[in-house]
């Protein structure tokens, strides 16, 4: 069944994608906003390595898969700002509203329950909300079900290359996190304490995701920037990944996410989006958020592929082999040949060029009448790319 919707969904993206001419069915209005990582995965049906793929196989081209025009202004302004950064890392960061500045004009998580959920000085939790999944990772150390379980193989697999790993903190509640920053705030005055502290609502550590670990019990005379100078932290750098843990504060980009450099502070966001980074070589999490999990983002990329498809779904299985134009097929073929084929085998369809892109060469959009044919093409290469793997 779902073998038959594929491929009739194919035949149909590859007319659509050779006349360049969508057909545009009217969007349902009344459905629940669809938000996050996850809901974008399950709403288009992709994998996470086909929504990769696809937006890899858009870039490919030149145009870039990032790109929001309501983000133009901001972009421009940005780049102007910052002349050295690449306009890929440019888009990257103001989807992720980096060029906001911090805790100036913030916005709450609209994907709490997502583990790649993104919270820092421009995205907020709610003060009352706290995961409803918690596990005790051990010594009494919450953290969400899935972080828990891949936190705990990971400490195992350290452990079992003779490393120690001492657990200091795990979730932490938004009274808590209130207090801690507030305390260090009458110590240390603002600019400090930010540098060192989030905000109540503003930390990691309320989404049950984040785990500050050291090689030994914690004591107040540690300077913890050490622990980067450990074969833990080594460890940890070479392989968190395989169990979805990602360095959230690295050194180079203190200034973009705002924080002193944290070797401490690992951060589960699942091991596909920590493979994807590793695997891109992002090592700030807001870049790849802004690349790749920016609602908005998600939001273009999942109008344009249903869109493609909605035309396939109101008919039903029989009618929709009408459409197939097998018979005009037969007719310009010799039928020997045809006759033992598989029904459908698409041949590779290469796109025309692209019309010359009007105005800024580096700012374009991805232009419908060239995005299209695209999308088209990648879902086709990964529609067969999992009938051969079936
Ligand atoms: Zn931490």
């Amino acid at each position: 069944m779902k073998k038959k919707t594929s491929t009739i969904i194919l035949a149909l993206l590859i007319v659509l994608g050779v006349l360049g001419q969508p057909a545009f069915a009217a969007p349902e209005e009344d459905e629940a906003p669809i938000v996050g990582l996850s809901g974008f995965l399950s709403e288009t049906e992709l994998t996470f390595e086909e929504y990769m793929a696809l937006m890899a196989s858009i870039a490919r081209t030149g145009e870039h898969p990032h790109f929001l025009e309501e983000n133009k202004q901001r972009y421009d302004a940005y780049r102007s700002e910052n002349p050295d950064v690449p306009v890929d890392k440019v888009i990257a960061y103001v989807n992720a509203d980096i060029d906001k500045g911090f805790y100036i004009d913030i916005q709450e998580v609209p994907n709490l329950n997502d583990v790649s959920l993104l919270v820092n000085k421009n995205f907020s939790l709610p003060p009352d909300w706290s995961p409803d999944d918690f596990v005790n990772t051990g010594g009494g150390h919450m953290m969400r079900e899935e972080a828990a379980e891949n936190f705990n193989l990971m400490r195992d697999a350290m452990v079992g290359d003779g490393l120690k790993v001492y657990v200091i903190i795990t979730y932490r509640s938004y009274s808590a996190q209130r207090n801690t920053h507030g305390n260090a705030l009458n110590q240390h005055g603002s600019a400090l304490a930010d540098r060192n502290w989030a905000r109540a609502g503003h930390s990691e550590h309320q989404t049950g995701l984040a785990a500050d670990i050291l090689h030994k019990a914690f004591d107040k005379s540690m300077h913890n920037a050490r622990y980067q100078n450990t074969k833990e932290f080594e460890w940890l750098t070479e392989n968190a990944y395989n169990y979805g843990f990602i360095l959230r504060y690295p050194d180079q980009y203190k200034d973009l996410h705002g924080y002193v450099f944290e070797p401490w502070h690992w951060r589960y966001v699942g091991i596909d989006v920590a493979t994807a980074m590793h695997n891109e070589e992002i090592a700030l999490f807001e870049e790849f958020y802004g690349r790749y999990l920016a609602q908005g983002v998600l939001d273009k990329t999942r109008e344009f592929i249903l869109q493609q498809r909605a035309p396939a779904e109101p008919e039903e299985e029989e009618e929709i082999e009408e459409d197939v134009p097998e018979e005009q097929i037969i007719e310009e073929t010799p039928p020997d040949e045809i006759v033992d084929q598989p029904a459908v085998t698409p041949p590779p369809v290469i796109p025309d060029p692209p019309e010359p892109v009007r105005e800024d060469p580096v700012m374009r959009g991805f232009g419908v009448t060239f995005f299209i044919p695209l999308v088209c093409i990648a879902l086709g290469g990964i529609v067969v790319f999992r009938k051969r793997h079936n």
